[in-house]
């Protein structure tokens, strides 16, 4: 086979890993194809996370079983690693299928394809070597690197530790490694990945994720600096430390509460109250006042009364997340909450949905205003989706930003932008500085 194709969906773990698939088979000699016709082998990067998402996939196998020339289908991801043999058995057109743990194995598997066989790589090898060097990145500016593997917290919704196994953290020698690798190459921003990431501790050091960040952000070149996702319950005062401490460190923090009742909170494991989330965010936001909150909330959990509910609306109301990424609760399989048997009907689960995105849409667009005619630093990305007359970047703490082309700047500077209008997923300026974002080594 010469020529592939990529369709990733889900997470930040799996865009990534779609890089460290696309290098290898690059590595190989093969071409990346943009559409549908032309390609001979078709990857799909999946996750499983919700049930609509499992869907859409085996919707898009069916699609691809149908196109004349027929590819070679390669399922990967989560969806490979629960569903395994069965796979094979939905269609003849599916050629391997590779579990998250067995990404470096894809050539393997390609080469089988070519024998006639077809073949089953899932599970996980705490062995496996994690070769940085054949990832194929596709951003100039923005550099993921992985820093641990797998999650040990057993929500009772969530199949991440069925699919992507027990925690590994890479040594964090390995890690300086490929960051300096790519601020040399003028990566400007790095993004730290781990499901848990705050639980990271090195297994050869033990140096902890607090440490971690404070060394990366000492490195020179590193402009911005990037973390996803943290656990609430790891997150202590030596990581609210460097976070005021370091500039680079971005103004931005993802921390998902998933609900805001004890009672429902402890139905899923999550191992802490909502009274020390709301200590942990106060003191968070003492000492980084400027801190762009985003969470996840899931909805409808089995059991969740309106009372439970009100208290997520509360804590929404009490926190005012800058972004919330909610979701109706769907049973997923192997975990103990599909189970439970007081699960929500769908229509008061949509219901509620519908009230906490009034609430959450109202919040974020306050939030926006409220940085009309201040200055924010932006990190050049792309083109604006809209036109091309417009760039698109994300400030410090992550916000999305549009502003007009002048014509004297391009991807990867930092400019200067005044807000002049804002909306709730996104703020609109125009250009009137560029490099003065925080004191650091100019690249
Ligand atoms: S912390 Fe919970 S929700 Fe997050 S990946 Fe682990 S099990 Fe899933």
């Amino acid at each position: 086979m010469r020529t592939f194709r990529i369709e990733t969906w889900g997470c930040q773990m799996n865009t990534h890993d779609s890089e460290r698939l696309e290098g290898l088979l690059r590595s190989e000699g093969m071409a990346p194809v943009e559409n549908n016709s032309g390609a001979e082998l078709v990857l799909l990067n999946t996750c499983s996370v919700r049930e609509k998402a499992v869907h859409k996939i085996m919707s898009r196998i069916g699609e691809l079983e149908r196109l004349s020339p027929r590819p070679t289908i390669g399922v990967c991801g989560c969806v490979a690693q629960q569903e395994g043999k069965a796979l094979l058995k939905r269609s003849s057109a599916i050629g391997f299928v590779l579990g998250p743990g067995q990404i470096g194995r894809v050539l393997e598997a390609v080469r089988a394809v070519e024998q006639g066989e077809r073949t089953i790589f899932t599970g996980f090898d705490p062995e496996e070597d994690y070769h940085f060097q054949t990832i194929f990145r596709k951003s100039s500016t923005r550099g993921m690197v992985t820093v641990m593997e797998g999650c040990e917290e057993y929500c009772t919704f969530c199949v991440v530790p069925y699919t992507r196994g027990r925690e590994v953290s890479r040594p964090v020698d390995d890690i300086m490694r490929e960051i300096e690798g790519l601020t040399g190459v003028g990566v400007r921003e790095i993004e730290l990945l781990g499901q848990t990431i705050n639980a990271y501790v090195c297994p050869e050091t033990q140096t902890t994720f607090a440490q971690l960040l404070s060394r990366v952000s000492d490195l020179n070149g590193v402009r911005r600096l990037r973390y996803v996702t943290s656990q609430p319950r790891h997150f202590g005062p030596d990581l609210i430390q460097v976070l005021s401490e370091k500039p680079n460190v971005s103004r931005y923090l993802h921390l998902p509460f998933q609900s805001g009742s004890n009672q429902i909170l402890k139905k899923m494991n999550r191992k802490y109250t909502r009274e020390e989330f709301l200590t942990l965010i106060s003191d968070i936001q003492l000492s980084v006042p400027d801190l762009n909150l985003s969470t996840d909330v899931i909805v409808g959990f089995p059991g969740e009364t309106d009372e439970d509910f009100l208290q997520t609306l509360d804590i929404l109301e009490t926190v005012r997340f800058g972004q919330v990424f909610a979701f109706a609760y769907s049973p997923r399989p192997n975990t103990p909450a599909r189970k439970y048997t007081d699960q929500i009907g769908e229509s008061v689960k949509k219901e509620r949905l519908h009230r906490l995105f009034e609430i959450t849409d109202r919040i974020s667009t306050e939030l926006n205003q409220a940085l009309v005619g201040t200055i924010v630093s932006v990190l050049i990305d792309s083109h604006s989706r809209r036109t091309d007359r417009d760039w698109q970047g994300r400030g410090e703490d992550n916000r999305v930003v549009n502003f007009p082309v002048t014509g004297r700047e391009r991807v990867a500077d930092i400019v200067d932008v005044e807000i002049t209008r804002a909306g709730t997923h996104s703020l609109y300026g125009q250009i009137v500085g560029r490099e003065t974002g925080p004191a650091l080594p100019v690249l």
